[in-house]
């Protein structure tokens, strides 16, 4: 058991250096089992809060933590992270100079530092601080690296065996988003630490909003999602490195700042790229997988798969990258038939092939569900889930079903006349009477079913097409040129009548999209959070780090709704730690507190106007308004004017005459309309008050 005065310690920890006021779900449980010294493995999705279950117990051991991270391009941003928010840490990298690192270890001996970040490559190098004397607890963060069973591995994970060896009685915990039950065994049994407790949390990701789409117009389809999203950062991932830069180029061309990422760049560009993204210089990168692993940047506000997944693991750690600070975030996912048989192609030969091909084709199921994505999502990670979710595409639009025997019929009866040697798209073509090079060359529109399903368009024929496949009407047959063939379910649709259920499907009405985000821009600009955003973004290049370093979209969120004008209100905004609340602080309130003034101005004009206008109805003349109000007559008519144009009910003419507005009008002819009310006052002579030709002004544009 822990003790009493260590567990109260915990809460009052998370605030002072975290910010936030509880813990999530298994957080406390972890971290309490790491303080008690066990080994322990936890298995969390991408953005479920792993960091904190070591860099907490860090801070109340006597010394170090020992982090293991693959990526030394990361550690960087990590310690940036903790040292933000006032915590002790560095990183150890090999390229560092000799002096560098002995001011590090120095520090180590000396318990200066919490936390200290290495690469399982440099250990080797460390010997001298792999020491119970300095070392309280050893975190291996991403241990599915260890396991040739995962999908991410690294032969440098593999040499962790002897820490156990060499610090015994030091507690490890191991951290990963991987939770197939065979790479947990190898983690726990490489790594020496069989006896862990293990806590698995759940893998729902609630924030993340599901979508599949069919691949048409894929890049219109972007440039559209993108533009409703003005200033959010987003991922495109893709399966190959051409596609990588020509949708970015493209998007470039639509005035999209995007970026191209892939193993083929140089060390620098790829680089450059991730720290772009990271410190918001750069919206939109278009990656291979290659990106995105480690890095923590919270307000990814959206995750779009241009390309089918090759498995759900794969699916759920990318779109994991979005929304971790817990705000509304976006997965869309295209779904294709070319990238299934692309996906197919790579995996043939490959020594688990079979492995591979059943998990593609849970991805494809996952594509094409007509029922909860989520809950499909969640079972495939042992995950049930007794409710739909509401938050994907399928919750929020239903399929119809309806009766499509019919349809059904046609198309398998030109699959039977085509020999059941035609893919899918001959398929179409022959269905919808098509007259192009290769229906005439092989002579298919003589074929008597040539034409027979004009009525309907290609796209949905596509659709329906993967639904009877779905269903096992058809079946597409990869090693033939992915011919579509028939199955035994055919003949009951074909001879037995038997009844099929299609849905209908999906369009997407995209409204036009340029007018709506010029909209939107200009809402945003003047939001409090957008002030915020900006402040933050100042802050962050002055300090040289990641803007969601500084505080995340959702603390700045918080802060919108909450508006905190006083220290003890900003400190209790979810997010702000003591440290923050120190260096930040002062800034952040100030701008609240201008923002707030601006906006009560801004509605006391407006108030102004309403009350003169309200004293005006109840038959009050100017001066005795004026009175009233203690402000100046002018004053008064000014407010009538503007009153007249807003189209309120005011008797204009009662100020003025309609001979003096002619004479204001004959004086802006001659005049050129000038801006002010002096030249026509000279002009005409001192004859018409300055009121007067300011209302007759008023008049005149109203006419237009
Ligand atoms: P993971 O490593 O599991 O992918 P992180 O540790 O980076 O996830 O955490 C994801 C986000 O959630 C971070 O922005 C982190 O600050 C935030 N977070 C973690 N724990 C909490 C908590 N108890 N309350 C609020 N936010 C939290
Ligand atoms: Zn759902």
């Amino acid at each position: 058991m822990l003790l009493k005065e260590t567990k109260e310690q915990l809460i009052p920890t998370l605030k002072k250096y975290f910010g936030y006021d509880s813990f999530r779900d298994q957080q406390q449980n972890i971290i309490e089992s790491v303080l008690l010294k066990n080994d322990n493995l936890v298995i969390m999705p991408t953005g479920g809060g792993k960091s904190i279950c070591f860099q907490l117990p860090a801070l109340l051991f006597d010394g170090i933590t020992l982090v293991i991270s693959p990526l030394i391009a990361l550690m960087k941003d990590q310690v940036d992270g903790l040292n933000a928010n006032g915590i002790a840490a560095d990183f150890f990298n090999s390229s560092q100079e000799s002096a560098e690192q002995e001011a590090i270890f120095e520090k180590v001996f000396k318990k200066e530092i919490k936390l200290f970040y290495v690469a399982p490559e440099s250990l080797q190098l460390l010997e001298n601080i792999l020491n119970e004397k300095y070392v309280s607890c050893v975190a291996i963060d991403e241990a599915h690296c260890i396991s040739s069973w995962g999908h991410d591995f690294r032969p440098s994970y593999q040499q962790l065996g002897f820490l156990k060896k060499s610090l015994p009685n030091t507690p490890i915990i191991a951290l990963t988003a991987t939770a197939d039950k065979a790479t947990r065994a190898d983690i726990l049994e490489q790594l020496s630490i069989t006896n862990a407790t293990q806590f698995l949390s759940s893998f729902d990701r609630k924030n993340i909003e599901l979508e599949v789409r069919p691949a048409n117009d894929r890049l219109t389809q972007i440039i559209k999602f993108i533009n409703r999203k003005p200033n959010e950062s987003g991922i495109i991932y893709c399966l190959s490195r051409k596609s990588t830069e020509q949708i970015a180029s493209k998007l470039k061309l639509n005035g999209i700042n995007a970026k191209a990422y892939h193993a083929g760049l140089s060390f620098e560009e790829r680089t450059k790229t991730q720290e772009d993204f990271i410190f918001d210089k750069t919206q939109v990168v278009c990656a291979t997988i290659a990106f995105g692993m480690g890095i923590d940047k919270s307000n990814v506000r959206w995750v779009i798969h241009y390309n089918m997944p090759k498995n759900i693991e794969g699916y759920y750690q990318e779109i994991g990258r979005c929304g971790r600070d817990g705000l509304k975030a976006n997965a869309l996912l295209f779904h294709s038939y070319s990238d299934v048989i692309q996906l197919k192609k790579f995996m043939s030969g490959a020594s688990n092939e079979e492995v591979q091909a059943a998990k593609l084709d849970r991805m494809k199921q996952f594509s094409e569900a007509t029922t909860c994505r989520r809950k499909i999502l969640l079972s495939y990670f042992g995950e049930l889930l007794s409710e739909n979710c509401g938050n994907c595409d399928v919750c929020k639009n239903p399929p119809q079903f309806f009766n499509g025997t019919i349809i059904a019929q046609k198309a398998l009866s030109v699959i039977t006349r085509l020999k059941e040697a035609e893919a899918i798209g001959t398929v179409i073509d022959v269905l919808r009477g098509a007259l192009n090079a290769t229906i005439l060359d092989k002579g298919y529109d003589k074929l008597k079913s040539h034409g027979v399903g004009k009525e309907i368009s290609w796209r949905d024929w596509q659709q329906y097409l993967i639904q009877l496949t779905n269903q096992g009407y058809c079946e597409i047959a990869f090693h033939k040129n992915n011919a579509l063939q028939l199955t035994s379910f055919s003949k009951k649709v074909l001879f037995e009548n038997e009844v099929v259920n299609l849905t209908r499907p999906i369009e997407f009405k995209e409204q036009p999209v340029i007018e709506k985000a010029t909209k939107t821009k200009k809402a945003k600009k003047d939001t409090l959070f957008e002030r915020l955003r900006k402040l933050r973004q100042e802050i962050a290049l002055a300090e040289n780090i990641p803007a969601y370093l500084v505080f995340s979209d959702a603390a700045l969120k918080e802060m919108e709704r909450a508006r905190p004008m006083s220290e003890a209100d900003f400190l209790e905004i979810s997010g702000v730690g003591q440290r923050k609340l120190e260096v930040y602080g002062e800034d952040f309130i100030a701008e609240i507190v201008a923002f707030s003034n601006e906006k009560i101005k801004t509605r006391k004009k407006k108030d102004t106007h309403k009350i003169t206008y309200d004293l005006y109805k109840e038959g009050l003349d100017i001066d005795e308004i004026a009175k009233k109000r203690n402000l100046k007559s002018t004053t008064i008519f000014s407010h009538l004017a503007l009153l007249y144009t807003e189209g309120k009910d005011i008797e204009i003419y009662d100020f003025v005459s309609n001979e003096e507005v002619e004479k204001v009008r004959k004086s802006k002819d001659e005049l050129e309309s000038p801006q002010a009310l002096k030249p026509y006052f000279e002009h005409l002579n001192g004859e018409v008050e300055y009121f007067k030709i300011r209302l007759a002004l008023t008049i005149i544009d109203k006419e237009g």
